[in-house]
């Protein structure tokens, strides 16, 4: 059994996309207008010959149903059907090439259809035609028999001298999107009476690249290792692929800075004996994901064609994790060594390297941060108007720990932001003038706080809401507070410093009165001082 055979389209309704095509040949049937000269152009395996064949039926049909297709019954449909029909040929150009055989067709062509109301001669990969050829070809559509059609069908349309291409009316076949093929796979699976993980049908799907042909006879290789039950690991294994939950331990590793364990997984998979150049490329492939889900959530549908959802789920997580220049910092040096990889007796060595520069890429921003401040520093020192020197003075107490500022925030502004949760809510403002911005993560405002209860106080729904409106006044811009322990900062790679935020003495005092206030709100009591 072959499947796509068995499965191949027998009306138009059967296929799976190219509806615009569909709709206007079957508009050229209804109107009797049919041309004398097609051009179907597209990749290959997305329906141009199974379209030509079933324009040939329906041209031809006895019992054309209403809606223009062929009935499939009568004596002219299984002819066709059956390769039988005198009236209908398909030339495969690859191996009928040269001027005779097109001399050959322009003989037959003299005469008029034998049966049917057309004669339909379907020349596959066309391009491949002789110069010859071609000329002798151009004749024969420059003055086209009567009740004759040509389908020509074509993956390489520049291939085709301009002169045809212009006498033809043409149609450009796009790939079949994802869920089209999907869906397909999941009918043909049903009749077959097999049972199939849905992730396993998107993952050959996302494997044949908008190729129905490859995807089915793809499903074909599958069921002869599990006839019954398809599931992902089946497909992983049969496309020689790494298992994607894999792939994203290894990248969430290398965020995450654990070198020695990105290290050890190329090791295992060398143990493996897996390929590491599909490897590198599929770790490629999913950072590129990532990075477009950093960038915008949206732009997921430009990756689904390669995942599946769940996959998607979990790189969007680690999206979030880290910064756009880190996932095209990543993406260079994994790209480098694949280049390298090629051509190496040692492609591995390439892949640790890489690995090790990418992991430790939290490091090289730090110190070339801390590098970077210390200049600034120097020269704000040397070179400053007298207005920020008074700002620098102001805020002394903070500089120490200006590392522990996120870039996106000013000091001026959390200050600012602080002032005005003050005047809103006493005690917010306590819980978080103890806290440090740490970074703008996409739409997220990371927030270091000290201690969980901390958290667990400024993460209401009301004080986050608060605190959220604050800083959309201030920054003009909509931020979700995202608090986080030290810790949990470090597992996303962030390190940051160790003792946030040390407040003048004046700012302790208030905030110490505060929390005092704060204390005694949930307490119930007063002051005795
Ligand atoms: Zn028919």
């Amino acid at each position: 059994m072959v499947i796509y055979r068995k499965y191949r389209p027998q009306k138009f309704s059967d296929l799976s996309g190219q509806e615009n095509i569909v709709k206007i040949l079957k508009g050229a049937i209804k109107r009797k207008n049919i041309g004398h000269a097609y051009l179907f152009s597209g990749p290959r395996g997305v329906g141009k010959t199974t379209v030509a064949r079933i324009l040939s039926k329906a041209v031809n049909c006895e019992n054309l149903s209403e809606d223009f297709e062929p009935c499939g019954k009568c004596g002219s449909c299984l002819e066709i059907a059956s390769g039988t029909s005198l009236d209908f040929t398909e030339i495969d150009a690859a191996s009928n090439r040269g001027i005779d055989e097109i001399r050959q067709l322009r003989e037959g062509v003299g005469f008029s259809p034998a049966k049917n109301l057309y004669k339909v001669i379907i020349l596959d990969e066309a391009h491949m035609l002789t110069k010859e050829a071609f000329n002798a070809f151009l004749k024969t559509l420059e003055e086209p028999p009567e009740r004759t059609i040509f389908i020509l069908a074509t993956t390489e349309i520049y291939k085709l001298p301009a002169t045809i291409i212009s006498r033809c009316q043409r149609f450009d076949f796009s790939r079949i999107p994802m869920d089209k093929i999907v869906s397909r796979l999941e009918n043909i699976v049903k009749q077959e009476g097999i049972s199939a993980e849905k992730q396993a049908l998107e993952m050959i799907a996302a494997n044949c690249g908008g190729c129905l042909r490859d995807t089915e006879s793809f499903l074909e290789q599958i069921l002869l290792i599990s006839p019954k039950n398809i599931t992902l690991a089946d497909v992983q294994r049969t496309l020689g692929l790494p298992d994607q939950k894999a792939i994203h331990e290894l990248a969430e590793e290398i965020l995450r800075g654990n070198t020695a364990r990105a290290i050890q997984f190329v090791s295992n998979l060398l143990d493996e004996g897996k390929d590491l150049s599909i490897f590198v490329l599929s770790l490629i492939s999913y950072f590129r994901g990532i990075l477009m889900l950093s960038i915008n959530d949206n732009l997921s549908e430009i990756i689904a064609q390669n995942y599946t959802e769940e996959d998607i789920i979990r790189a969007r997580n680690l999206s979030r994790q880290s910064s756009k220049n880190i996932f095209i910092f990543i993406m260079r040096k994994l790209m480098e060594a694949r280049d390298k990889m090629k051509f190496s007796d040692f492609p591995h060595v390439y892949l640790e390297m890489a690995i090790v520069e990418c992991s430790t890429r939290n490091e090289l921003t730090r110190e070339e941060k801390s590098g970077k401040n210390t200049d600034k520093s120097d020269s704000e020192t040397n070179n400053v108007s007298d207005d920020s020197k008074i700002n620098q003075n102001q805020n002394a107490g903070n500089n120490a720990n200006n590392d522990a500022y996120c870039s996106e925030i000013s000091q001026k502004q959390w200050s600012a932001i602080l002032t005005d949760i003050k005047k809103k809510n006493h005690s917010i403002h306590a819980f978080l003038s103890s806290c440090v911005p740490v970074k703008i993560l996409n739409n997220d405002l990371l927030i270091l706080v000290k201690h969980k209860f901390h958290r667990e106080r400024l993460n209401t729904q009301q004080n986050k809401i608060l605190i959220e409106s604050v800083i959309d006044s201030i920054m003009g811009k909509k931020l979700n507070i995202r608090c986080l322990l030290k810790e949990e900062l470090a597992q996303m790679g962030i390190e940051v410093n160790d003792n946030p935020v040390e407040k003048t003495k004046e700012e302790n005092s208030v905030e110490s009165k505060d929390i005092l206030s704060e204390a005694l709100e949930m307490f119930g009591g007063s002051v005795v001082s």
